[in-house]
């Protein structure tokens, strides 16, 4: 138990944080951060942190930026809030819709909300209005994947595949189900190669589609690369293989590109470097670089013309938040948009990806490592306790050590189970990569020493 501090008693005793052990963070005390500067943030106690995770996924061009600061000041004297619903409309939300088209022109519509997990429940809602709207009511079955992160409303935790998410508020609800993860180091069998295991993950989600019945499935979602599962790439060749089979089925095929959009993977949305095609994206995080809340969903032309054909009970897309499309958020999401085009942010990444990777890679055969993860600017070390892909027999323990040494060293990171995880601020430089990366090896060896003890 730690003296806590004068802010650390206020905080307990007025805030209860989400995802956290409440009775620890009592004995332990919350973690104040004050400031943020570039890759940085700073502590109560002046403490600085590289911060490898961008906050939550999101702070793609870090702490501080200046020009977003402004954009949302100029907002807020021009028109701190309005709302989309009934036909009102304000410039923001049409600007920064548009930009969202340019970037994948295959959109035709965009709809907002404010988080990742509500436009993952829009999703749903969009996806069972269509088929009301195409005349097929029965088709309302949603699959996801196990260890799947798609948020936390009742819906989009239902849509989570992680028992975590599930066992303490009995979920899922009916008509959500859950294929296989394409975790290959984990999941490929004795001798499968990646493709076979591409082609047996595609054969694992026709025959769920074929147990349910096809004509009851209406859509598959997906991050192109799952992160609070751990950071897991699919292997090439898996999400081809999966869009035949939905294809095959007329299966609507949701790309949450929540982490994955914006750049994170080398290219502007994950669903393209993953080769997934996608009939409607989940978009938030680096929509805004996380300086304002904002979600959306954009959709292909089948959805938008169901939803425009007017055939609801009564005319109306009966759905919205009051603070989908807030003005302030949009003008930064414009501004953060046109950021990632002027500093060529995908180019950034692409560039500075193999040094990320080679980083990583380093530590692939030290004796808490089983398997290295990288892609674009996003990666995992999973830690097993003697490099097979056998996990610890308590899982999580050796993860938040290495994390809490980590700390101790001036790098926030994520351990997400025993995979540490890594989702720096795009703006990273090589010089910063090299100082996230410093105290690695002594952060291994300090947790391998504690394990062993
Ligand atoms: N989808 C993905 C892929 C996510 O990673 C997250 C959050 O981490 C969500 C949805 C939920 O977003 P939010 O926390 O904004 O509701």
């Amino acid at each position: 138990m730690n003296q806590l501090t004068n802010t650390q008693t206020r905080d307990v005793e007025a805030l209860l944080h989400p995802y956290t052990n409440a009775r620890q963070v009592r004995l332990d005390g919350a973690h104040v951060i004050e400031r943020g500067e570039g890759v940085r943030v700073f502590d109560q106690a002046g403490k600085g942190y590289i911060e490898g995770m961008a906050g939550l996924w999101c702070c793609g061009l870090g702490f501080g930026d200046a020009e977003v600061a402004d954009a949302a000041r100029e907002q807020y004297g021009k028109l701190p809030y309005y709302h989309l619903f009934g036909g009102r409309s304000h410039e923001p939300a049409i600007e920064l819709a548009e930009k969202i088209k340019d970037l994948a022109p295959d959109m035709a519509r965009v709809i907002y909300q404010s988080s990742g997990s509500e436009a993952n429940d829009t999703q749903i809602k969009l996806v069972w209005y269509m088929n009301n709207a195409l005349g097929r009511p029965e088709k309302k079955k949603i699959i996801s994947r196990k260890k799947a992160y798609h948020g936390v409303t009742i819906v989009s935790a239902s849509l989570t595949g992680l028992p975590y998410n599930h066992r303490d508020f009995d979920l899922p609800v009916d008509g959500i189900k859950h294929t296989s993860t394409p975790h290959f180091w984990r999941e490929g069998k004795p001798g499968e190669t990646e493709a076979e295991f591409a082609k047996r993950m595609a054969e694992d989600l026709e025959a769920l589609i074929i147990a349910e019945g096809p004509e009851t499935v209406a859509a598959f979602i997906a991050e192109p690369v799952m992160g609070a599962g751990g950071v897991i790439i699919p292997p090439a060749g898996y999400f081809p293989a999966i869009a035949a089979v939905c294809k095959k089925y007329d299966v609507h095929m949701i790309a949450d590109e929540v982490i994955t959009g914006f750049g994170r993977t080398g290219e502007w949305f994950g669903s393209d470097t993953l080769e997934m095609p996608r009939n409607s994206m989940s978009l938030a995080k680096q929509l805004t670089a996380g300086y304002a809340p904002l979600s959306a969903v954009a959709m292909d032309s089948r959805m938008a013309e169901a939803i425009e054909s007017n055939s609801g009970t009564i005319g109306t897309f009966g759905h919205g938040f009051t603070y989908g499309g807030h003005p302030v958020s949009c003008a930064v999401g414009a501004k953060v948009l046109d950021i990632y085009r002027e500093r060529d942010i995908v180019g950034q990444v692409k560039k500075i990806a193999p040094l990320f990777a080679t980083k990583l890679n380093a530590y692939k055969d030290h004796p808490l490592v089983g398997e290295v993860r990288a892609l674009g600017l996003v990666g995992a070390l999973e830690l097993t306790p003697d490099g097979t892909a056998t996990p610890f027999e308590q899982p999580g323990k050796v993860g938040a050590k290495l994390g809490t040494e980590l700390l101790a060293r001036g790098v926030i990171l994520r351990s997400i189970g025993d995979s540490m995880a890594f989702c720096p601020p795009m703006i990273i430089t090589e010089a910063e990569i090299e100082e996230m990366f410093a105290p690695m090896e002594e952060a291994l060896d300090a947790t391998y020493a504690w394990g062993k003890a």
